[in-house]
C-alpha cells in the first residue's frame, strides 16, 4: 500500500475529515483524494474495518444526503438544484 494510503488510514482514525482536510494534510490534489479513498475502502474491508461518511447537507435547503456511498463529491442538490454543498466528511470507526 502507497504511504499515501497508510497516511489516510491514520488521519480518518482519528478524525473525521473532508477531501479538502486530506488534500491540505497529505499534500495531493484533492480530485486525486477520491481514488484514493476507494482503494482505502477496499482494503480497510479485508481488515474488517469501514471508511464511513458522515451524513451531509445542502447548506441551501438544508437536504440532507443520507444514502450517498460512493466517495465523490455531490455535484448539486437533487433538492433544490443549487450547489451550495456542505464537505462530506470521512472517518474510519475504531472497532
Ligand atoms: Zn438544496
Amino acid at each position: 500500500m502507497s504511504t499515501i494510503r497508510k497516511q489516510m488510514i491514520t488521519i480518518l482514525e482519528e478524525t473525521p475529515c473532508s477531501a479538502r482536510d486530506l488534500s491540505q494534510k497529505l499534500r495531493i490534489a484533492e480530485r486525486e483524494v477520491y481514488p484514493h479513498l476507494q482503494h482505502v475502502s477496499r482494503t480497510l474491508h479485508s481488515r474488517r474495518k469501514q471508511l464511513k461518511i458522515l451524513p451531509f447537507s445542502c447548506l441551501s435547503c438544508g437536504y440532507v444526503f443520507t444514502r450517498r456511498n460512493r466517495y465523490t463529491r455531490p455535484g448539486k442538490c437533487p433538492a433544490c438544484r443549487k450547489t451550495y454543498i456542505q464537505e462530506p466528511e470521512y472517518f474510519i470507526p475504531a472497532t
